[in-house]
């Protein structure tokens, strides 16, 4: 837990980010980077094949029933397509954004900005995948439109499929929201989002920390390796889902039916 909490001050810090815990163990890791002291760092060892992450390997007690724990951003919302939208007006229009970005990447392809080099480059920190420096500063600049924004949480778009999924879900189990928030204004933005397109949904958790909810009757979808990684380790299921929702369905199957 400990290391879970310096690793993501670390990184933060080596990404440029603001801090944004006051968790002791963040704020030793954001020190240590600014301070240049990698060893630590170096000896937390990284999730590192999502294949591996999933699931089946659980006693199942039949007696009891599930509950599923579903993420939001890259399962029913797209938040990649508005980033994807988003990115290229920065980089598109004269800013102090894209003043210094074109400074430093003279010949990067705007059109390599799409909704799946978006979701490569926040995978690739959760697997420990280094990335390219116009990359780390891509990932950087999506925050910008991100920050203070509820108009735009409140307003992404839906994935196609998401709806009848979600029904398919509620029809079956107790579903629970549980969605990571940058901001308060993200908070108040998802809300909407969910008043909007699922009011049925009404379990909402809002939190970064995802795994402080794990239980070993609850099914985490989520399309983030590192959030799978940290759900299981803490006696969670949690399937990685990558965008086919009958491909999750099947797994969520297999989960429930085995015996
Ligand atoms: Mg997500």
């Amino acid at each position: 837990m400990k290391s879970f909490f310096y690793q993501n001050g670390y990184q933060d810090a080596q990404d440029e980010l603001p801090i944004n815990s006051d968790n002791p163990h963040y704020i030793e890791g954001y020190a240590d980077f600014q301070e240049g002291k990698s060893e630590r760092y170096e000896s937390i060892p990284k999730v590192s094949d999502p294949v591996q992450l999933s699931l089946f390997d659980f006693d199942v007690i039949e007696s009891e029933t599930y509950e599923i724990f579903l993420d939001m951003d890259g399962v029913i919302v797209d938040l990649a397509l508005e980033l994807q939208t988003q990115m290229n007006k920065i980089l598109s229009t004269s800013n102090k954004y894209s003043k210094k970005f074109w400074k430093k990447h003279p010949d990067f392809q705007l059109n390599t900005i799409d909704t799946s080099y978006l979701k490569e480059i926040f995978i690739a920190k959760d697997l420990g995948i280094p990335l390219a420096k116009s990359q780390k500063d891509i990932r950087r600049l999506t925050y910008k439109p991100l920050a203070k924004n509820l108009n735009l949480w409140a307003k992404l778009p839906i994935y196609k499929g998401a709806s009848d999924f979600v029904k398919y879900l509620l029809s079956q189990w107790k579903v629970t929201i549980l969605s990571a928030p940058i901001d308060t204004e993200s908070i108040k933005g998802k809300e909407l989002w969910l008043d909007i397109n699922f009011p049925e949904l009404e379990n909402r958790l809002f939190e970064s920390e995802k795994f402080i909810y794990a239980h070993p009757r609850g099914i985490l979808i989520d399309d983030r390796p590192k959030n799978i990684a940290l759900w299981q380790e803490h006696g969670g299921i949690a399937i990685l889902h990558d965008g086919d929702f009958s491909r999750t369905i099947e797994q969520l199957n297999n989960i429930i039916n085995k015996k």
